[in-house]
């Protein structure tokens, strides 16, 4: 008989989205995985409220003012995480082929490792102040770039990056290596350790 094995809220969360990774993630060439019909298309709110909760369990010992992100698909967790955190602002840093020459924002390049363009990418002064304490959250880390240019306009802005939560991290490439040896916080709600006959495996 399989013994019976009562999960806590969190558990629950984490086993939600692992079984919904595993149970509709898709792969493609070059290691791009489509998470399309929860989080990056259609989206479920039950499950994006539930990580936004965790990560603010996470996160719980630091002190957070600011959510930021980057468009698009990060937008939906980080508006949730800041709600879960007490309504907070949240700002996403918007994207661009060219450089912005206003000199009123922050402004930093990102390579995409999915469309394989780099983007500069930017956010205004107003919304980034000096001492922010911000927490980063993004759909997906893959090779750390995103997470290290919203770190890099934080440096400019004299803001204090607290804590980056993602909701899928890819550990076969080596985004989160790269941020935790530069000193941040990384939490990763589910890690997709690689894929075997098109199947994506997902850490327990
Ligand atoms: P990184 O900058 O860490 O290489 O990649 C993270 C960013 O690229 C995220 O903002 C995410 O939107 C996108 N990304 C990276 N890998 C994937 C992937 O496998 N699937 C999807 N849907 N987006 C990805």
């Amino acid at each position: 008989m399989t013994p019976f094995i009562r999960l806590s809220p969190i558990e629950k969360t984490m086993k939600a989205l692992k079984d919904r990774i595993i149970k509709d993630g898709r792969c493609f060439p070059g290691g791009i995985l489509k998470v399309d019909n929860f989080i990056n298309h259609q989206m479920d709110p039950i499950l994006m409220k539930s990580m936004a909760v965790e990560f603010v369990r996470r996160f719980a010992s630091t002190k957070i003012n600011k959510v930021l992100t980057v468009e698009a698909s990060g937008i939906a967790g980080a508006l949730t995480t800041a709600i879960a955190c007490g309504n907070i602002p949240v700002v996403f840093a918007k994207k661009s082929r060219t450089r912005n020459v206003t000199g009123d924002v922050y402004e930093s390049r990102v390579f995409s490792f999915t469309h394989g363009v780099e983007n500069h990418i930017h956010v205004s002064k107003q919304y980034l102040p000096k001492g922010a304490k911000v927490l980063i959250v993004d759909d997906f880390l893959a090779n750390g770039e995103a997470a290290e240019g919203l770190c890099e306009l934080c440096r400019q802005a004299g803001a204090q990056v607290v804590g980056i939560g993602v909701c899928v991290e890819k550990s076969f490439q080596p985004g989160h290596q790269k941020l935790a040896e530069a000193g941040y916080r990384v939490h990763a709600l589910a890690k997709v350790t690689g894929i075997q006959d098109g199947k994506l495996i997902v850490e327990d």
